[in-house]
């Protein structure tokens, strides 16, 4: 599996599933949520107000992953996964994992073969950029899904260079 860092931004990606960080309620946000939301469309809220109002009342779990329709995005399909909020006092990289896997693992299941993933939880969730780049390069790697590509589209230089140090420490 090929794994690529670009620094740029997500909503503008040609890709088969661009990875959305969440919240849980799936109405919007700021950050990359926002982005996504307001470059592609009303379509996506409309998917998302449906997950709500059917399989997912109480909204989605940390940790997990669910597509909608990307919207007006070039990509096919938005996959919607909530990162855990950082906490110095208690061990959650496995959650922060587990939004990678389970991206890929619903990627794989929409017949997706590239992805392109924003740094999930480094931005409002406040998770260290370097700790946040190692959960989510050695996540991709370790996982037993393969896709032709994951891209990591990282907004900023630093977030960029963080994840540029992962793939060489832990690549
Ligand atoms: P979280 O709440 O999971 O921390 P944020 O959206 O606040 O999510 O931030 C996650 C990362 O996404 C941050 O590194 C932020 O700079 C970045 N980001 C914000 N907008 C975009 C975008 N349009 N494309 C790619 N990354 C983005």
């Amino acid at each position: 599996m090929q794994i690529r860092l670009v620094q740029g931004d997500i909503t503008e990606q040609h890709v088969d599933a661009v990875v959305n960080a969440a919240n849980s309620s799936l109405l919007g946000g700021g950050g990359v949520d926002g982005a996504i939301h307001r470059k592609g469309g009303p379509d996506i809220l409309r998917e998302c107000r449906a997950l709500r109002a059917s399989s997912l009342r109480d909204g989605l779990p940390t940790g997990q992953a669910v597509a909608t329709t990307a919207g007006r995005l070039p990509a096919s399909w938005v996959i919607h996964t909530v990162g855990p909020v950082y906490s110095a006092g208690e061990e959650r990289s496995p959650l922060l994992a587990s939004c990678y896997r389970e991206s890929l693992r619903l990627a794989a299941e929409l017949a997706a073969e590239t992805i392109a993933f924003p740094a999930v939880s480094a931005g409002a969730y406040g998770w260290p950029l370097s700790d946040a780049a190692r959960v989510a390069v050695q996540a991709v790697q370790e996982s037993s899904i393969t896709l032709s590509e994951v891209r990591f589209v990282l907004f900023d230089g630093p977030t960029h260079a963080a994840f540029a140090r992962a793939v060489t420490e832990h690549g």
